[in-house]
């Protein structure tokens, strides 16, 4: 049976965990979301690394940050992640296998009782997939938006990053067999301060973002005394004194030390890979939770 219907009311049972988030949209929401880099072995057991970006959260939560108290996302139409327009597809799966995908999420714990997805044709949902193909257009332009935010993630810092991380991590054990080594998003940070000025003073306001923020959760955590949240506070704890040793290191340096390290062209296809355009003090969203 490879063909698959669909139709989302919205219910949010899905929105159970931080998603996968590219840079520019953890740049975005970067009052919201605090950022975090997943290593993991490419196989499990393999030396070969791959890297991604994601939001990070308490998981005794049991939701995503943006997750709305009426079950809505609140950030629907304010460049909600591309891995959120794409569910429940997976944007890492060929398209002709894209039928199982459904099928398994359809098992699985986030799906059950929503009723959004079936096997078959039925009258109340509409068909995505049919006989292994994708049909529906709004999700085959969904999966390559999200494809291709990868792929940005992978050519700006990505493949450099890996290149640091097979000196300096592939020997050792800190990344496990299996599963990620999480981290601050500070060697990527490192590598974007380093396009430009103006690229070093975006890194330093987000810095100042995700300090407000995760202050904010460390002190939820501490109201909610739950023993869960031990390990994800420690890990909390030393996102901020990693954030704020980067930020001594960026602040000394000199205004314009980088301009050298790449073309100008470079720097300006760099800067609007990160939007930005946009302003570069940090977005409205960061302004208003420092505010708050
Ligand atoms: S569980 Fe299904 S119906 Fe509910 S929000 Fe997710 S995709 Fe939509
Ligand atoms: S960002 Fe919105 S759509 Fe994505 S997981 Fe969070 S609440 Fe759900």
């Amino acid at each position: 049976m490879n063909t698959v219907s669909f139709r989302c009311t919205a219910c949010g049972k899905c929105c159970n965990s931080p998603p996968l988030m590219s840079l520019p949209e953890l740049f975005r929401h970067e009052g919201l979301f605090v950022g975090a880099l997943a290593i993991r072995r490419a196989v499990s057991g393999a030396r070969e690394m791959s890297v991604h970006t994601q939001a990070f959260d308490y998981t005794s939560l049991n939701r995503c940050p943006a997750l709305g108290e009426d079950q809505r996302c609140s950030i629907h139409d304010r460049g909600k992640p591309a891995v959120c327009a794409v569910v429940p597809f997976d944007a890492e799966v060929p398209d002709g296998l894209q039928h199982a995908v459904l099928l398994n999420r359809n098992r699985s714990e986030s799906y059950i009782g929503a009723n959004c997805i079936v096997a078959g044709e039925s009258t109340d949902h509409d068909v995505v997939v049919r006989d292994g193909r994708l049909v529906d257009n709004g999700y085959i332009d969904a999966l390559a938006r999200r494809r291709e935010a990868a792929r940005l993630d992978r050519h700006y810092w990505g493949g450099a990053l890996l290149e640091l991380l097979r000196r300096e991590l592939s020997a050792s054990n800190a990344v496990p067999a299996k599963g990620y080594l999480t981290l601050p998003l500070v060697p990527v940070l490192q590598i974007v301060a380093g396009v430009s000025t103006h690229c070093r003073i975006r890194c330093l306001a987000y810095i100042d973002s995700q300090i407000v923020l995760i202050d904010r959760m460390l002190v939820a955590a501490l109201q909610r005394k739950n023993s869960r949240d031990r390990d994800a506070t420690r890990e909390l704890r030393s996102f901020n004194s990693t954030y704020a040793r980067l930020r001594k290191q960026l602040e000394r340096c000199a205004a314009d030390s980088f301009t050298e390290i790449v073309d100008r062209e470079r720097q300006r296809d760099f800067e609007a890979y990160l939007e930005l355009d946009a302003g570069v003090a940090g977005s409205a969203e960061s302004q208003e939770s420092a505010a708050a």
